[in-house]
């Protein structure tokens, strides 16, 4: 099962996550991050990856 954990302290509301993948990634009106899995489905794998990567403060880490 594939999980993604967020460092909150590092997360800066930049939005890349959200904008890479937004079936995945949420941003609330305040910025704070949402995520829409708690368990990532297997075909979203890759999304939640490519999400992670392009954050730029490395706040995202991917699970398996
Ligand atoms: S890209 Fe990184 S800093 Fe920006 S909202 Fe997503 S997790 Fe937070």
């Amino acid at each position: 099962m594939t999980r993604i954990e967020v460092d909150r302290d590092r997360c800066e509301g930049h939005g890349l996550c959200e904008q890479t993948a937004p079936e995945i990634y949420q941003l609330d009106h305040e910025g704070e991050l949402d995520l829409l899995f708690e368990d990532v489905p297997a075909q979203l794998r890759g999304k939640a990856e490519a999400g992670a990567r392009v954050c730029p403060v490395a706040a995202l880490r991917i699970q398996s």
